[in-house]
C-alpha cells in the first residue's frame, strides 16, 4: 500500500471499498507466480513452482481516485497453470467475473509475446472486454532479450492496454503493475452503476497445491 502514499491523517477518512478479481495469464514459466510472490510477499526464488490448476491470493491496495477519493481495492489475484489443455478445461471458472487481466510474457522468449493474444482472447470470451495490463517480465536478463519495448508497446496499442517492463527478480515495476491495474478497475467502475461494497467478505478457503521442481 506504500506505493500510493496516503497521509495518515487522511486515512481516517472512510475509504470506499471494492473487491476485484484479476487474472494473470501467459505461457508457462514467464513469471506469473513469481510476480505475485514478489508483490504479495516481496520474495523471489529461482525454483520453478509448477502451479497446479489455479491459485488464489488476495491483497488490499489503496487508490486515490480523482472522483471517488480513497478507494480500498481488495484484489483477488488468480494464478493459473500455463498448459494449454488445462487452460481450456478451467477457462470458464478461471476467467468468470474477472475485472482485469495481467497478460505476462518473458522478454527472453519471443513466442511468449505472440501467445499473449490467444490468452487475452480467451479471457474476453468469458469476462468481456476488461482493462488489460501487459507485463514484459524478466527485464533483468537484458543480455538475453529477444524483443524490445517497441514490440511490447505495439502489442499494447492493439488492445488499448497499458504495458510495463517488469522483473520479479529485482522487483522493478512489480508493485506499480498491480497498483495500476487496481486504478484501471476503479476508473472503470466510475462509469458503472454498481454500488460499493459495505464490507469485504472473507475469501472462501482455498487450498492451493504447489509442486516444486528444480530447473
Ligand atoms: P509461471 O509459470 O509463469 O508462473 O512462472 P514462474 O513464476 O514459476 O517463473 C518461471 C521461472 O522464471 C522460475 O525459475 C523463476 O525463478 C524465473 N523468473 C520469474 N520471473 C523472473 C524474472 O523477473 N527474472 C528472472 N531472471 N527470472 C524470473
Ligand atoms: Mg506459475
Amino acid at each position: 500500500m506504500a506505493s500510493h502514499e496516503v497521509p495518515n491523517n487522511e486515512k481516517a477518512v472512510a475509504a470506499k471499498r471494492m473487491k476485484a478479481k484479476i487474472c494473470l495469464v501467459g505461457e508457462a514459466a514467464v513469471g506469473k507466480t513469481s510476480l505475485i510472490r514478489r508483490y504479495v510477499k516481496d520474495v523471489f526464488s529461482d525454483e520453478y513452482i509448477a502451479t497446479m490448476g489455479t491459485k488464489v491470493t488476495k491483497k488490499d491496495v489503496e487508490i486515490l481516485d480523482d472522483r471517488y477519493g480513497h478507494v480500498q481495492v481488495n484484489l483477488i489475484i488468480w494464478d493459473i497453470m500455463g498448459d494449454k489443455g488445462f487452460r481450456e478445461l478451467l477457462r470458464e471458472a478461471f476467467f468468470q467475473g474477472a475485472k482485469a487481466i495481467m497478460a505476462v510474457c518473458d522478454v527472453t522468449r519471443s513466442e511468449t509475446l505472440s501467445e499473449m493474444r490467444t490468452w487475452i482472447q480467451s479471457v474476453s470470451k468469458v469476462a468481456g472486454t476488461v482493462p488489460t495490463q501487459i507485463l514484459a517480465n524478466k527485464i533483468d536478463l537484458e543480455q538475453q532479450m529477444e524483443f524490445d519495448e517497441n514490440d511490447v508497446k505495439r502489442m499494447s496499442e492493439s488492445y488499448e492496454s497499458g504495458y510495463l517492463l517488469t522483473s520479479a527478480k529485482t522487483g522493478e515495476n512489480v508493485e506499480k503493475a498491480f497498483v495500476e491495474i487496481a486504478r484501471a478497475i476503479v476508473e472503470r467502475k466510475a462509469g458503472s452503476t454498481s454500488t460499493w461494497d459495505k464490507q469485504i467478505p472473507s475469501m472462501a478457503s482455498y487450498q492451493p497445491q504447489e509442486v516444486a521442481r528444480k530447473v
